[in-house]
């Protein structure tokens, strides 16, 4: 038994863990067999439960990282499932291809990325992650294979994207990689000072600019000011571009200090100097990819400086119609309870829905903040976020869930029912015991 964490590092709990090193299918079957129930586990970057089965078994996929195909004339990627995002890009991106969505981080692994169906600053114009995958094979506890897409048993292809690993266990991924004109992006950013100008530069943006997101400071005064951003590929010769930006040597936090460094005394000065400082930042820049899509990853560890107790993830969709009103009730919320983060991030997604049953995007509004776990106050605070959420009939993203109420979970995925169908017996997460059965 050895302890694992999930990316929040809210506990340990110990885990019957099962390295698997070998893809062939027999092999898993017999592996797969001999540890029920279990549960897949990638790059442990889900925040909350998605990825612990405590006391339980959980079946390492990261060792499965072999790239089975790659066809540099059509974009088309097959792998296993624990290819990390990071190693496609670094394979396709000099060849002019890429993933066409990726989330914050690109060190979690394809088959994460297929059960969370993740999404990323583009999802106006390329959706989700399930958007570009054309097959999925699926080995069952009980043995059987199941190849599914979008045009073949589609309906397992629905339930196993964003299904949180509870249909099966993904052995072999095949995804759509798109055209880039190079690893390069135009950047423009702009403050805003409230959440109707947010709202007016998103809408401004969409039908120019393929990526959009913004940093929002939880804390401030008003309706909530930020920094907006609005980024598209860029055409460039490789010697004019600044090779300062490139992925400098990765720092590490070496140790967890024993109280958060996030903590209400330091976050109000720190977003402040944050806002001043990226408001007087000159408009446009040409930035890489991987400083623009992946911020953080250059901070090992990063999760560690929340101290011992670790931190939540608050992460809620809500529809269009009311996502301002929503959004600024929560605001409003946060700053009351002197919680919240610098991590803080509010952007739309686009008119689309998404095809996995148990999907997270949705039209709408997404906001997403980091919150120092502070027991019983953040927990409090939680449940009149929740109450915000279910009267605005949005929901909480499950890659970063830990705590959210059953009723919450029903009303916002109202196809669990029709999910619940294709779930493996053999598979058994802490957060399917704490929501589903
Ligand atoms: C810094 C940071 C930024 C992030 N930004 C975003 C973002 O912008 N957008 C977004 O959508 N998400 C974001 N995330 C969340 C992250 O993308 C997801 O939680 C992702 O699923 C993690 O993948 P993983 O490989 O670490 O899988 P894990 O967290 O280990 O597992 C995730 C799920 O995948 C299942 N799984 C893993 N392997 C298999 C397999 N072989 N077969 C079946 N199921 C399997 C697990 O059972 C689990 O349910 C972010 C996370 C971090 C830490």
């Amino acid at each position: 038994m050895r302890s694992v964490r999930s990316w929040g590092r809210l506990g340990e709990a110990k885990h019957r863990v099962v390295a698997l090193s070998n893809a062939k299918e027999n092999a898993l079957r017999h592996v797969l067999a001999e540890s029920l129930p279990g549960l897949a586990y990638g790059n442990g970057r889900s925040y909350g439960d998605a990825c612990l089965n405590p006391n339980g078994n959980l079946w390492q996929s990261r060792d499965l990282d072999h790239f089975v195909a790659f066809d540099p004339e059509n974009g088309c990627l097959v792998c296993e499932p624990g290819v990390l995002l990071k190693d496609i890009m670094e394979l396709t991106v000099p060849l002019g291809w890429m993933l066409p969505v990726t989330p914050g981080t690109q060190m979690i692994t394809v088959a994460g990325a297929v059960a969370n169906d993740v999404h990323g600053k583009n999802h106006h114009v390329y959706g989700s992650f399930g958007d570009h995958v054309e097959r999925i094979r699926l080995l069952r506890t009980d043995g059987e294979i199941i190849e599914c897409g979008p045009t073949v048993r589609s309906d397992w292809f629905a339930a196993t994207l964003g299904g949180v690993g509870l249909t099966g266990f993904i052995v072999q991924v095949t995804l759509r990689l798109r055209r880039v004109p190079s690893a390069w992006l135009e950047v423009e950013s702009k403050p805003y000072f409230d959440l109707s100008e947010f709202f007016a530069l998103s809408d401004k943006a969409e039908p120019d600019w393929e990526n959009t997101v913004s940093w929002i400071d939880c804390l401030g005064g008003g309706s909530g000011r930020g920094i907006f951003m609005q980024a598209n590929f860029a055409t460039v010769e490789g010697d004019t571009v600044p090779s300062t930006q490139l992925a400098r040597k990765p720092k590490k936090i070496p140790f967890v200090p024993p109280v958060s460094f996030i903590n209400r005394w330091s976050l109000k000065p720190f977003n402040n100097i944050y806002f001043w400082l990226n408001r007087q930042k000159k408009e446009r820049i040409l930035s890489h990819y991987q400083p623009f899509f992946y911020p953080l990853d250059n901070l090992h560890d990063w999760n560690k400086l929340y101290g011992p107790s670790g931190f939540y993830q608050y992460q809620s969709v809500i529809p269009r119609e009311v996502g301002q009103e929503a959004t600024s009730e929560m605001l409003r919320e946060i700053r009351q309870s002197d919680q919240g983060s610098f991590l803080s991030v509010l952007k739309t997604f686009g008119d689309r829905r998404s095809v996995g049953m148990l999907s997270f995007p949705e039209p709408g509004v997404t906001l997403a903040l980091d919150f120092p776990n502070r027991g019983k106050v953040t927990l409090d605070l939680f449940e009149r976020l929740d109450s915000i959420v279910r009267q605005a009939r949005g929901r909480l993203y499950l890659a970063k869930d830990a705590r959210m109420p059953r009723d919450l979970f029903q009303a916002g995925y109202p196809r669990l029912v029709e999910f619940i169908k294709y779930r493996d017996p053999g598979i058994s997460s802490a957060m399917s015991r704490r929501l589903i059965d």
